[in-house]
């Protein structure tokens, strides 16, 4: 296939463009840098099969040449990134997947949307099935993401359902990994960097709130099974009722929720964090950000039935190998403070 990847140099569409490039498909990938960054596409310059266009998916679209699937995965997704984008954030995530959406249409090319767990908001039910309309605030800071995202489901099923374009949407839980920045501000990383530098971890509010940790590599798998699965429309109907979320008429156009469902308090992950780096570091209480969800866990049922996916990384696995990356980053980036 030849495949458009926005946000190609950021965490997860770096990892999306080396995984397909090497499953040998042909990989154009688009970023601003706004939040990717050069290193992440360093390995794939030069490569036959790799092209990178420096660009903002907010502005008009070209791409010479047929296109079979175009990957909307451009956005700031760190907290941190969209509060301090917050216009961008709105930009990208409505005016950027309405031209990906254009491009996708106009090359007859199959569409998959990274949306988001955040579009669950503040959920008042746990774990998150696809089924649940979320509870968000649209005037919150955070609301420019998870409006944002909403937007983009709803235009994406537009489209879908208006141009018959063959659409995905994935809605990606906390994913964690190589390739976060330093400064990236989620909490994994954030937790890693201050146990290895000895400063203390900070836990915002008293820690008790949930999330739920899949590790990129589970992720990435997940992404490329739910864009390879067929767009014939999957018998729904197993006659069981043990995949509930496979009836009332889903198909594979539907929100497919992906992430790992081991649920973890934000102290249990500072204390797994500090125990793994054999850090002295203690931990410190911040503010609670405003509108910071209490629990978050998907349901993976319908990915389990349609994709035959779950992760397999542990947690422990995972975080070790991203301690591993954020030890080399740190030795790194003495030579180079900008980090
Ligand atoms: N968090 C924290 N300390 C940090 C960064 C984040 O306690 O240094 C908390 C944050 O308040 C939230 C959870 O960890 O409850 C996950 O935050 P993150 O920014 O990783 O992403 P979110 O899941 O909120 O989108």
């Amino acid at each position: 296939m030849r495949i458009l990847i926005t946000g190609g140099a950021g965490f997860l569409g770096s990892h999306l463009c080396t995984s397909l490039v090497s499953q040998g498909h042909d990989v154009i990938c688009m970023d601003n840098f706004l939040t990717g960054r050069p290193e992440n596409i360093a390995g794939l310059m030069g490569h036959d099969r790799f092209r990178f266009i420096k660009y903002n998916v907010c502005d008009y679209l070209h791409v010479d040449g047929s296109l079979d699937a175009v990957l909307h995965f451009a956005s700031p997704a760190s907290p941190r990134d969209y509060l301090e984008y917050p216009i961008a954030t709105l930009k990208v995530g409505a005016l950027g997947t309405h031209k990906a959406l254009g491009l996708a249409k106009a090359k007859r090319a199959r569409f998959l949307l990274a949306s988001t767990s955040e579009v669950y908001g503040d959920p008042l039910v746990n774990p998150q099935p696809e089924s649940y309309w979320g509870n968000v605030n649209p005037i919150s800071p955070r609301g420019v993401y998870d409006e944002a995202k909403r937007f983009a489901e709803a235009m994406t099923m537009a489209y879908h359902r208006y141009h018959r374009l063959d659409t995905r949407i994935a809605r990606i839980f906390n994913t964690y990994g190589p390739r976060m920045r330093i400064r990236d501000g989620r909490v994994v990383s954030n937790f890693i960097v201050q146990a290895l530098r000895g400063e203390p971890l900070t836990v915002y509010g008293d820690g008790s709130q949930t999330r739920s940790f899949c590790y990129v590599d589970d992720l990435i798998e997940g992404i490329v099974r739910l864009l390879l699965a067929p767009s014939t429309e999957p018998s729904v109907d197993q006659g069981t009722d043990t995949v509930p979320y496979l009836r009332h008429n889903w198909t594979i156009h539907h929100p497919v929720n992906l992430g790992n469902p081991r649920e973890v308090t934000v102290l249990e992950i500072a204390t797994m964090i500090l125990q793994l780096t054999g850090s002295s570091s203690g931990i410190k209480h911040d503010d609670l950000p405003v509108d910071d969800p209490k629990v978050r866990r998907p349901d993976i049922q319908r990915a389990q039935a349609l994709l035959h996916w779950s992760p397999t990384t542990s947690l422990e696995q995972g975080l070790s190998l991203t301690i591993d990356y954020f030890r080399e980053q740190l030795k790194a980036s003495h030579s180079s403070p900008s980090h």
